[in-house]
């Protein structure tokens, strides 16, 4: 399951740092999402205590912050985002198809907090 290995990669580095930091415990971590990311959400902490169990994160929430998606247009350089999940990808101004996707993408770990 790919989301099952990205979600294992964020573990990895949430462990690693809360070694680094001499942790307890990992209380919290904050996650930045792109709606056009492999994760879903409402599954991310599913899986983060499936794969959590038996280290120092066990029970650890998280909390996570949704990036809308924004094209730019290369055509005319009209820039727009898309706050709900119905995003097209033509400009919405000129038609065109040759969109580039600057935001929306995103799965990163903003802040971890420990005990
Ligand atoms: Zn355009």
């Amino acid at each position: 399951m790919h989301e099952l290995s990205i979600m294992n990669n964020i573990l990895d580095i949430v462990l690693e740092n809360a070694n680094k930091n001499n942790a307890q415990k990992v209380v919290k971590v904050n996650l930045k999402i792109g709606d056009l990311s492999d994760i879903i959400p409402e599954w991310a902490q599913t899986y983060f205590d499936m794969l959590s169990k038996d280290t120092i994160a066990d029970g650890a929430s998280i909390a996570i912050e949704k990036v809308p998606v924004t094209i730019k247009c290369r055509s005319c350089g009209n820039m727009q985002t898309f706050k709900n999940k119905n995003w097209s990808f033509s400009c919405t101004s000129c038609s065109s198809n040759d969109i580039e996707i600057i935001e929306g993408r995103e799965l990163f770990i903003t802040s971890i907090e420990i005990e």
